[in-house]
């Protein structure tokens, strides 16, 4: 009988490095996927404002289509330049992405490495390890409303926040499994799924959430299913960060509370964060934006990309070397070959060679 021949193995994944800071930590995280051997195979698309501005297209006709049918993962850098005011590029690729690949779960640990880098007092990395589930395809962010006599005395303003149960549902079932399914970093199990909301000022979509959390933890009876309004939750989390384990919100709410997440944790330079679809081709970027303050100075952090390339690497099954790209990060940190957002002295470049030599010589 003929052998029918060897199928590749390699992970397909499409690179869109974007804007800004974006055009420098990617090919760092880049540079670590290679140190550590992991069995990928990369494309690079040039979707940003340089295109955009050049040809006016931020995302080529069938490109998502392509993305999907082609790549097993995508890795993003960040949308966003000051010569597009518009921002119309970043918005078209990125909520593009999200909306049209229906990415509807926005993964964002929130994971102290080092007590160093938290701003609270004596908060431990055993005291801060939780993650937020935010709800990523609807909410306030599908541009629904519009604005009426414009630029007008009697000018009206409307933004709807759009709630589905379908929606609504699968992001709460996926918080659920995903807190089942997953361990804190010192190996624990996690137990708790928190729903934060603003049901007692907004009673519809709030009443929604409510009542889809409630009917949905009832399938999870091992879990303990808990609630807090988005406003308490932002003071008891810098109070006291320990009681968060797993944390599903809207769109908007999550968008807010994963930046002040990553201020707990070492600033948005750290902060790491995955779209997701389960069977389709999913999205990972660092949660931080273009930056074109610190744009083309080798001063970002590219820690925050290299650890959303390692839940790429998770989610791709390649498990050694995303734990290996865990470990040099923590090791980075650890002994402070960082860029100065975090304490550091090293640029970016430095940072992603000190990564990648780690992880080399092993150890990592
Ligand atoms: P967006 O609106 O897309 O979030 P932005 O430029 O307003 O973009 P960020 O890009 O997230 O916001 O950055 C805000 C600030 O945080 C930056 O000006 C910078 O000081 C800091 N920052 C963000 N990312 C990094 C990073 N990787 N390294 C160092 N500092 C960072």
């Amino acid at each position: 009988m003929v052998p029918f021949p060897p199928v590749s193995e390699k992970k397909r994944i499409a690179v869109i490095p974007g804007d800004g800071i974006g055009k420098e930590v990617i090919p760092e995280a880049l540079k670590v996927i290679s140190a550590a051997g992991a069995d990928v195979e990369t494309t690079q698309f040039d979707w940003g404002a340089d295109r955009f501005l050049s040809d006016g297209v931020s995302v080529p006709p069938g490109g998502f289509a392509l993305l999907e049918r082609d790549f097993d993962a995508i890795l993003v850098g960040a949308f966003g330049d000051p010569r597009v005011s518009s921002n119309l590029h970043a918005k078209q690729i990125l909520l593009g992405m999200r909306f049209q690949m229906d990415l509807y779960a926005n993964i964002r640990p929130a994971r102290l490495l080092d007590a160093g880098l938290c701003p609270l007092k004596g908060v431990e990395p055993k005291d801060l390890d939780f993650v937020v589930l935010r709800e990523n395809t609807e909410g306030l962010y599908t541009d629904a409303g519009g604005v009426f006599k414009q630029d007008t005395a009697d000018e009206i303003a409307v933004q709807e926040d759009i709630n589905t149960r379908k929606g609504v549902e699968r992001i709460i079932r996926y918080a659920f499994e995903y807190c089942r399914h997953h361990s804190k970093g010192d190996g624990s199990r996690r137990q708790r799924v928190l729903m934060c909301d603003k049901s007692n000022a907004m009673t519809h979509a709030g009443g929604l959430w409510q009542r889809v959390f409630r009917e949905v933890s009832r399938e999870f009876p091992q879990l303990r299913a808990e609630h807090m309004y988005v406003d308490a939750l932002c003071m008891q989390m810098v109070r006291d960060p320990r009681q968060f384990d797993v944390i599903v919100t809207n769109n908007l709410f999550g968008d807010i509370i994963t930046d002040l997440a990553a201020g707990l944790a070492g600033g948005l330079g750290m902060a790491a964060s995955a779209n997701i679809h389960p069977g389709k081709t999913s999205m990972f970027e660092p949660v931080h934006g273009s930056a074109p303050l610190i744009a083309g100075k080798n001063m970002a952090n590219p820690l925050g990309a290299i650890l959303t390339a390692a839940m790429m690497l998770h989610h791709l099954g390649l498990t050694r070397a995303a734990n290996q790209l865990e470990d040099a990060v923590l090791d980075a940190v650890r002994q402070k070959k960082t860029t100065p957002d975090l304490g550091g002295t090293l640029g970016t470049r430095e940072v992603g060679e000190w990564v990648a030599d780690r992880i080399m010589r092993g150890g990592a």
